[in-house]
């Protein structure tokens, strides 16, 4: 904290290094006055319950009620949003994130009828909607209202599921009040020699420290501190799956992966030819770490030996210039309406760039339908700040095409999409980057941060997506999660994962405890499929073919007016089968034997 006292306000700032939120509201007073007209729409759309079952007309006319109200109440909160992250100290900036979303909860609750309603309408009625013109627009929504129709219950099993869901999140909120604010670590010492307390934040500086000691050191603690707790959690992770299990019997579905993967409408397939690929393509992992062992002059690595780079970052400091120059360069490939449009990012001002007294930390895209996709950056002049640049201005660049193409309604994109725009603006980075340094350090440093980025994407995610797969089956057969259980199984994974030239300290069994991605319902497998359709992407665009190019960027257009398999599908990635999977890992493999060369 002394560090922070030492920075600038934001306000001191130099202006062409802040973004421009004004041109959203010039001031709070234009902000106030806006907000203050979300009563009135909101009014008008409760106005239409009751009336969705009149006429196709009325139908529409409730969209777009919706709608206009919606796009208020994101402006308002966008604003709000990024005013605050600016100084996250200054509490009457804060006031507005929390009345925005404080009416945010408000209207959904006002406006919870609205499907229940639709869907209680008689089939006929609402095959004459879906032929209906008035409502060709809305044909995509009202079929996928429809798909929900044989897992949604009666009224009353409804109603009672809604009062229940606090409690049946119960588990999860434990795990995270538990895990955040209750659990400490001991305290370690780093290379220095300077004695630091553990915490979820810096492990992972620890785990890249070039000691070994240290590294050994903050591993063993933070895994025997999980282990005094093993009952316990275990327990929140039965609880949680029990819940997903529950729900989705109780919802119609035959398991509780097929309820997750229901809303993107995405078949269990997909999910398991994501690992069948990956089991495949682990003897490639297992060269990388055989080539990290080599490097580290070990017989075998531990687990502890993973996460530090073979070579030093170099500490050449790049300039927010620099920076700019090499994202705008390595991003021409995208093609003179891409390069044209990514000005915009730096002429507008989209992009937060330095570091400021009380600034949110991290990194983030973040805007709506009417505002620029803003940046926020904690730039300190890193190459990984160059690549988080490239990373978040994909992100931007994703939504600023959606939102050009189309309709509000169809405007915002899924998850599972999300990451697939940004990494391949990481891929395009370090392809260039690659190809125009000759510094041998900067080379390593690119091709260790290349292997270890699909090693953490692709593999570690797709280990994670079996062992969520393995233990909700284990308790749809009624087999409880025990801890002994969970380390077990774990375990066994992880050494499948991990291959020969790697002697994992059994401390790991304990890994499954301290990850909250398994309480977010088969969440991260979208992670490796994301990659995987990033390399493609990116060595699509880098082929110079226009007509791959173009798919690429009615990818960047294509919002969510489409499923998204065939989203990608038409970028040119096909998911459910084996082929961008394999090509990925393919990449990788090539990439681990350029950095066994090189090394
Ligand atoms: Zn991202």
């Amino acid at each position: 904290m002394s560090e922070k006292k030492t920075l600038p306000l934001h306000s001191e700032l130099p202006v062409d290094k802040t973004w421009d939120i004004a041109v959203i509201y010039k001031d709070i007073a234009a902000w106030e006055a806006e907000f203050a007209t979300i009563g009135e729409l909101l009014d008008n759309a409760i106005a239409f319950k009751g009336r969705l079952g009149e006429s196709a007309a009325t139908l529409a006319d409730a969209f777009r009620t919706c709608d206009k109200l919606n796009r208020v109440i994101e402006k308002t909160y966008t604003y709000a949003h990024l005013l605050s992250d600016e100084d996250t100290s200054i509490s009457s900036h804060r006031a507005l994130v929390d009345r925005a979303s404080a009416r945010y909860a408000d209207i959904s609750g006002e406006l919870s009828w609205f499907e229940p309603e639709l869907l209680a309408l008689p089939d006929t009625r609402f095959q004459e909607y879906l032929a209906a013109p008035e409502l060709q627009f809305y044909h995509r929504t009202l079929t996928e209202i429809a798909r929900s129709k044989p897992h949604t219950l009666s009224d009353k099993e409804e109603r009672l599921l809604g009062l229940a869901s606090d409690v049946l999140g119960s588990s999860s909120k434990t795990f995270s009040l538990f895990n955040n604010a209750d659990l400490k670590f001991p305290v370690i010492a780093n290379e220095k020699g300077e004695e630091l307390e553990l915490t979820h934040g810096n492990y992972i500086n620890f785990m890249e420290s070039h000691v070994r000691d240290v590294r050994k050191n903050a591993f063993c603690a933070l895994y025997d501190t999980y282990s005094r707790f093993r009952n316990t959690l275990s327990s929140t992770l039965f609880g949680e799956i029990k819940t997903h299990a529950f729900s989705a019997k109780i919802r119609n579905y035959p398991s509780s992966l097929e309820a997750a993967l229901h809303g993107d409408n995405v078949p269990v397939a997909v999910y398991d030819n994501l690992i069948s690929t990956v089991h495949h393509n682990l003897p490639a992992l297992f060269k990388y770490f055989g080539v990290r062992a080599k490097a580290m002059k070990l017989e075998k690595i531990d687990m502890y030996d993973v996460y530090n780079p073979l070579v030093p970052e170099c500490r050449t400091e790049v300039t927010w210039e620099q920076a700019c120059k090499w994202v705008r360069e390595a991003l021409k490939p995208l093609g003179d309406d891409y390069c044209a449009k990514l000005d915009n990012a730096f002429k507008q001002r989209w992009i937060d760039v330095m570091e400021c007294r009380g600034k949110r930390s991290g990194a983030y895209s973040s805007g709506c339908y009417d505002t620029f996709p803003y940046v926020l950056l904690n730039f300190t002049g890193t190459l990984s700040d160059v690549f988080t640049l490239a990373h978040e201005l994909g992100h931007s660049m994703h939504s600023f095409y959606s939102r050009e193409a189309q309709d509000y309604h169809y405007a915002d994109y899924r998850i599972f999409v999300a990451e697939v725009a940004s990494t391949t603006n990481e891929l395009l980075l370090h392809n260039y980057l690659l190809n125009h340094n000759k510094d041998k350090n900067f080379r390593l440093y690119l091709l260790n941060h290349h292997c270890d980025q699909f090693r953490g994407t692709i593999y570690r995610q797709t280990m994670f997506a079996e062992f969520e797969k393995l233990i909700h089956e284990k308790v749809e057969n009624d087999i409880p999660l025990t801890a002994d259980l969970l380390c077990e199984e774990y375990y066994n994974l992880n050494r499948k994962y991990h291959g020969d030239n790697v002697e994992p300290d059994q401390r790991i069994n304990m890994e499954w405890s301290r990850i909250p991605h398994f309480y977010y319902d088969f969440y991260v497998y979208k992670y490796a499929t994301g990659l995987s359709a990033a390399a493609e992407l990116s060595r699509n665009i880098l082929s110079g073919d226009q007509a791959k190019l173009n798919a690429y960027l009615g990818f960047l257009k294509a919002g969510d007016t489409k499923d998204v398999l065939n989203i990608m599908k038409d970028a040119g990635v096909d998911l459910s089968t084996p082929k961008p999977i394999d090509a990925a890992l393919s990449e990788f493999s090539a990439t681990v034997d350029q950095l066994a060369a090189e090394l």
